[in-house]
């Protein structure tokens, strides 16, 4: 585990930013949980302070190709985009894209536009970095991505968030970048919120472990301690430099794209987003999937960031108690769900509610169990999780807003977002335990 301190230094004296994570792509990290050697999908993950002037060597090592179609929005084209395109030269066709959405029409242009490529380079972060995922994955092409914010754990994850013709926010399967690429020096010109939306991105995993080891004790879940230990020591690193991130310091932003490579790692490692994607996710994922118009055009990792807090003072509430908490037997009102989704999201949320209601014996089984269990888990689910507080201050430091007022969001949109976020996804957070304790509203009413 020495390989995890990130500040090795490497032979000319400069930080070696991918310490560990060159461990895990190349196969050569033993995963703590299995003993064997862990397995990721990706290959190359390169994190400098700059990349300039390699761009064309670093794609053709990772994804040789005759004809390269290099995809950007009009910004990261400015940025980023136009270097890397003049760096391929002949071999490279311009994509810039007007305002992109993460959507099917979206997906359909982007497949026709580039037709003409044997593999996509993306230049952006969360829209850019989706479609050009998702449309390669379904069409069999590779891509690669030149990473242009540390705003979300995405770069390093095999799924894209993509909003179906019926408008409903999805998660798909898609594959791996070929090379994720990360220049520091640019990443740190990126607009402040894109940094602080990195920094929230990530500080999920301590309300997300909470949930999931909950879950697997009283529930059975799967769980894993991998993930986590890939991230400890760079969480601590990465927290220490928060008020850097605010800054625009280089080696806080080198760490922040140091903590999200792993976070994504640590999902693909177990084959399932739950160690980095509980209850504070899932209220991220009701304000994209059902705000509307209402929408204040936030992103992924503002949300993230606010929701992780709001989970971590509920968590502490809950685990400051010395009596196990106590279920009442639940149900859910299907008519209720049916006139507040739309048709096209209303059957999963009626499957996750059934998924997660109690009768009366179940409820006493679980609070049994809970009573049973509660004197050991209690201690474990405080040492995993963190003061809401500090993680609010540690936001703020960043540049970043640890409240949904001081992202820009309405307060009653999230307050919505905290009380019905459980319905639409089966898994098992303390957002549930709460609303099944009957103390959600209160909550919500005092904290939110
Ligand atoms: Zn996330």
């Amino acid at each position: 585990m020495e390989a995890a301190a990130a500040a090795v230094l490497a032979p000319e004296g400069r930080q070696n930013w991918t310490a560990l994570i060159d461990d895990v792509t190349a196969g050569r990290w033993i995963d703590p949980d299995t003993g064997a050697r862990a397995q990721v999908p990706f290959g190359c993950v390169v994190i400098e302070e700059s990349l300039r002037g390699a761009e064309a060597g670093l794609l053709a090592g990772v994804m040789p190709a005759e004809r390269y179609a290099v995809v950007a929005d009009v910004a990261t084209y400015d940025v980023y985009g136009y270097a890397i395109a003049r760096a391929l030269g002949a071999r490279a066709e311009v994509v810039v894209l007007e305002a992109p959405h993460a959507d099917e029409a979206e997906v359909r242009a982007l497949r026709e536009r580039t037709q003409g490529a044997d593999a996509l380079v993306a230049v952006g972060s969360g829209t850019i970095n989706d479609l050009c995922k998702y449309v390669t994955a379904g069409d069999g092409r590779a891509y690669s991505v030149f990473g242009t914010a540390p705003s979300m754990n995405g770069y390093t994850s095999t799924t894209a968030s993509i909003t179906l013709d019926s408008g409903l926010k999805t998660t798909q399967p898609a594959h791996a970048a070929k090379g994720v690429f990360l220049d520091i020096g640019i990443s740190a010109e990126a607009p402040q919120y894109l940094i602080a939306a990195g920094f929230g991105d990530s500080l999920c995993r301590a309300s997300a472990q909470v949930d999931w080891y909950f879950s697997h004790r009283l529930l059975g879940t799967r769980y894993a301690t991998s993930p986590y230990v890939l991230q400890t020591e760079d969480e601590a690193a990465t927290m220490a430099r928060s008020a850097g991130l605010g800054r625009r310091d280089h080696e806080a932003v080198g760490y922040l794209h140091r903590i999200l490579t792993l976070g994504g790692f640590g999902i693909s490692l177990v084959g399932m987003s739950h160690p980095g994607s509980m209850g504070e996710h899932q209220i991220s994922h009701w304000i994209d999937s059902f705000a509307g118009a209402a929408h204040p055009g936030t992103v992924h990792g503002q949300q993230v960031g606010v929701a992780s807090v709001t989970m971590a003072r509920l968590q502490e509430l809950i685990l400051a108690r010395d009596e196990a908490p106590q279920i009442r037997p639940n149900d859910f009102d299907e008519a209720d769900l049916r006139r507040r989704y739309p048709d096209a999201a209303v059957g999963d949320c009626i499957k996750a509610c059934r998924a997660k209601a109690f009768d009366a014996a179940r409820a006493a089984e679980f609070n049994a169990d809970l009573q049973r269990l509660w004197p050991e888990i209690r201690p474990l689910l405080q040492a995993m999780s963190m003061p809401a507080a500090d993680l609010a201050a540690h936001l703020r430091a960043a540049g970043g807003g640890a409240t949904a007022e001081e992202i820009g969001m309405d307060r009653d949109l999230y307050r919505q977002a905290v009380r019905h976020s459980r319905e639409m996804r089966d898994r098992y957070s303390m957002l549930d335990l709460a609303a099944d304790m009957g103390i959600l509203e209160a909550f919500i009413e005092e904290e939110c």
